[in-house]
């Protein structure tokens, strides 16, 4: 490495401190903007004219695509993602200004919005009239669209499934410029194919979303695990609680189940109930700015032993926002830190795609080499191998364990999984590998090939480096494939996933 490389990565705090204000008014500045369009565009009577501007866009491509390939004019950078997109440049940008929550239907028990709004804004205006998605990803940034085309979990997904089981309708502008509305079942085909499809079968305009009633607590447990064989056995028995209804709640259940893992031997794995009340003395406001961060809070169970406290509703689902997981540490070493959280705290999150832009353009990409940010999913039954193979692997901890109920749409369902089982674990592995002579390259083609063989899967946010054989052979892309030929000019008109999400693909 480089002097002045050295300097950069060991350094890096001195930019994070600069970054903060500017993160914060930047987020200050996205805010008022979308208040600013929503004031002049907003209302669901206009969506129609927005749904009118993406078709005109599309049937221009038609005259005017010169062979190009579509995909959104979302500037690459703000995209939640690893990722070094760069198709964007090379394509036809359809800009996809539709920000609008169309809809809450309380009595069929649905919210119809539009792709861009985030997953923050969607919470705040359901919490609103007493509801909530029955998922909602911890990251408030992500946007409706990215969840549905590219995917999403919670710790409520063991009830729930992924973000496409609580999808109940799709409104698209396909490539012929028609719209068209797809539900399980009409126009199944095309519902079923949509998840995971990042964008090559048409452009997302609406979709419609289960909601529930929203319970303004959480009555969290948290139970610390001391080996390995202990951890699987309290996840595997709290995640299997409750893998059967979709509704109903019974008071035995949970309704989040998550597991952190601090090294291969020490977790906590923490339950959630949804209540009203709570027990007094016991309430923990963990939003709070000056509070720990959420996992290093989690980490001190493992000293005083089980524990039980209540938390707001919001503040628990937005729990991983303020550290990013614990990717946060990475650019403020000391942002735990209890005097810069009570002075500096208030300015957290930092904007994901602000910080991405910024190491994109100043950290090369050799200083990031033994970074890691993947999703590995695994039926439960493998879970244990997964653990034991990515210790030997990368070792990065901690390590986020998050149950998600395998059900009838989607990847989940149409990938080679012979085991049948009803539940799938995402395991999260975020940070840097302390593994000496660490090759990242070598070591995510092992991951990937690991997955494929244990039934596995990736998540397609982050990086591959799967050829394209391989791909198919993780991903039964067969119903995606019988759609995209189906659909007027799909072919023509968008790239296949895997030449859209990996990295030799994207060559
Ligand atoms: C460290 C880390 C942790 C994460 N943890 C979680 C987690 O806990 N839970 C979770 O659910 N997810 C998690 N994610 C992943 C995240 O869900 C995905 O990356 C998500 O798809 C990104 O959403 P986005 O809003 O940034 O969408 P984008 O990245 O902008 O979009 C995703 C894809 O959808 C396409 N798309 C978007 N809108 C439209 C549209 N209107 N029409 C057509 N195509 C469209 C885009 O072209 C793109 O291909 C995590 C990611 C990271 C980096």
């Amino acid at each position: 490495m480089s002097t002045l490389l050295e300097f950069i990565v060991s350094q890096r705090w001195l930019f994070a401190i600069f970054l903060l204000p500017i993160s914060f008014f930047y987020d200050i500045y996205w805010y008022l903007r979308s208040k600013w369009v929503l004031y002049q565009g907003s209302a669901p009577r206009k969506h129609q004219e927005r749904v009118d501007f993406v078709q005109k866009q599309v049937l221009d491509w038609q005259k005017f695509g010169d062979g190009r390939k579509m995909c959104t004019a979302r500037p690459t950078w703000m995209s939640i993602s690893q990722q070094k997109i760069t198709y964007k440049d090379k394509a036809y940008r359809v800009q996809i200004n539709l920000m609008d929550i169309l809809e809450i239907n309380e009595e069929k028990k649905y919210v119809r919005c539009e792709p861009m709004v985030s997953v923050q804004r969607l919470f705040e205006a359901l919490q609103a009239k007493g509801f909530t998605v029955p998922i909602v990803p911890e990251i408030g940034d992500l946007t409706i669209g990215g969840l549905v085309m590219g995917g999403g979990l919670e710790s409520t997904s063991h009830k729930y499934g992924l973000w496409q089981n609580i999808c109940l309708k799709y409104e698209l502008v396909l490539a012929d410029g028609s719209i068209t509305t797809c539900t399980r079942d009409e126009n199944s085909d095309l519902f079923y194919a949509i998840p995971w499809s990042y964008g090559t079968l048409g452009f997302l305009t609406a979709v419609d979303l289960l909601i529930i009633p929203l319970k303004p607590y959480v009555k969290l447990v948290y139970q610390p695990t001391y080996s390995l064989q202990e951890t699987m056995d309290v996840f595997i028995r709290e995640t299997k609680k409750d893998v059967t209804k979709l509704e109903v709640v019974d008071e035995n259940d949970n309704d989040s189940v998550e597991g952190i893992m601090f090294t291969k031997d020490t977790a906590v794995v923490m339950t959630g109930t949804f209540v009203d009340n709570y027990e007094s003395g016991k309430l923990n406001r963990m939003g709070l700015w000056y509070k720990p961060w959420f996992y290093k809070h989690v980490e001190t169970y493992l000293k005083s032993g089980p524990g039980v406290e209540y938390v707001p509703t919001q503040d628990f689902f937005f729990r991983h926002n303020k550290p990013f997981y614990w990717l946060t540490h990475i650019w403020v070493p000391f942002g735990h830190n209890v005097i810069f959280r009570y002075l500096f705290g208030w300015l957290l999150p930092y904007n994901f795609g602000l910080l991405k832009k910024i190491r994109e353009a100043c950290v090369p990409e050799e200083a990031t080499n033994n970074m890691v940010v993947q999703d590995f999913g695994f039926p439960l039954g493998y879970l244990k191998k997964a653990i034991e193979f990515f210790h030997e692997q990368v070792e990065v901890y901690p390590i986020w364990l998050c149950p998600a109920k395998a059900m009838d749409t989607g990847p989940v369902n149409a990938l080679k999984d012979e085991s049948k089982e009803s539940i799938h674990i995402d395991v999260g592995l975020y940070g840097y590998s302390p593994k000496p002579d660490y090759n990242a390259d070598k070591t995510l083609k092992t991951m990937e090939k690991f997955a494929r063989d244990n039934a596995g899967y990736q998540g397609l946010y982050a990086e591959t480096l799967m050829t394209k054989e391989e791909f198919m052979e993780m991903f039964d892309g067969s119903l995606y494939l019988k759609v995209r030929k189906s659909l007027p000019l799909c072919e023509e008109a968008f790239p296949e996933v895997y030449d859209k999400v990996s990295k030799l693909g994207r060559k």
